[in-house]
């Protein structure tokens, strides 16, 4: 396909807008790519090779998706809006490796889709109402992807990024870090989409650890110390934890175990790491 036919180029992005009367939904978060330099570094920090499967999460019109297909072996695409599929029978049209999925990806057993003992990459420039239980669900879940390449609202890839100490650091940079490591590809402004959307974005790219960082006994035990303590974010780290009624942590023994660990009682949960959220967790009491 050549480059001037793609819907990277805006006009042809504008003339199928024409052609099917499409109106764009923002509760599914459609604000639709029409830049190919973005597209392009999209693409070189997934690292797709003609012998990927690759899942695409909402093609919308197909913008990206006619890049993957280039360049993968097979490209499945998850997309939620059915007003969308007319459409992307359309653009997708010359392409035999690319199948869409009329699906909500939330609901979606990617496993099974993909095929049992397969992997794949994920690719999207993701609907920012999910962002989180999209990105927690696939490193929580049982998805085999070797990578997670995405486009989110900046401040998102930022906090996902974020070291101990600095202002956005918290839950979820904790969360995603234990799971992947990041790496920031590209700032995109508001310009290189349509309709434009309200905030900056950004490209970064997850790939899945093949150990976690840290042991911890329990880390699902851990993960809800962490949500405790960035919950109170302007509190310290002990009033976080004791008030938490399913903790079930008295303040005395939030102290002890900072005390064990040479921090201060009036210490707060950006201070830590997740080597020294992994010791807090398995130094308190582990019933709850
Ligand atoms: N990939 C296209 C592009 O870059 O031009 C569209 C990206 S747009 C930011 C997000 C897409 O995700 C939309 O097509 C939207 O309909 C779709 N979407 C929203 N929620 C979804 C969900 N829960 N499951 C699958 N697709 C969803």
């Amino acid at each position: 396909m050549e480059e001037k036919d793609k819907l990277s180029n805006p006009q042809v992005t504008i003339q199928t807008i024409q052609k099917y009367g499409f109106q764009f939904q923002k509760r599914y978060g459609q604000n639709f790519l029409i830049d190919s330099h973005v597209i392009g570094k999209i693409l070189r920090a997934a690292d797709i090779k003609d012998t990927d499967t690759v899942v695409e999460i909402g093609p919308g019109f197909g913008t990206l998706t006619q890049y993957l297909a280039e360049a993968a072996g097979f490209v499945y695409a998850v997309e939620i809006d059915g007003k969308l599929l007319p459409v992307l029978e359309d653009t997708l049209s010359s392409f035999t490796n690319v199948k869409v999925i009329h699906q909500d990806i939330l609901k979606c057993d990617l496993r099974q889709l993909i095929g049992e003992g397969k992997t794949c990459k994920i690719v999207a420039n993701l609907p920012y109402y999910i962002t989180t239980p999209i990105i927690m669900g696939l490193l929580e879940g049982q998805v085999p992807a070797e990578s997670i390449t995405v486009m989110v609202q900046k401040e998102v890839a930022d906090r996902m990024a974020a070291a101990p100490g600095s202002k956005i650091y918290g839950a979820l940079s904790l969360a995603v870090q234990y799971y992947a490591d990041t790496y920031l590809a590209a700032n995109v402004p508001p310009n290189c989409f349509m309709p434009r959307p309200a905030v900056g974005s950004a490209v970064i790219r997850l790939t899945r650890r093949a150990v976690p960082p840290v042991e911890v006994k329990d880390a699902s035990r851990m993960f809800r110390l962490i949500r405790a303590s960035f919950n109170e974010r302007r509190k310290t780290l002990v009033n976080g934890l004791r008030n938490d009624p399913q903790l079930g942590i008295s303040r005395e023994q939030a102290e002890e175990a900072l005390r064990k660990m040479g921090l201060e009682p009036t210490v707060r949960g950006e201070k830590l790491s997740l080597e020294q959220f992994a010791e807090l967790s398995d130094l308190l009491p582990q019933t709850e």
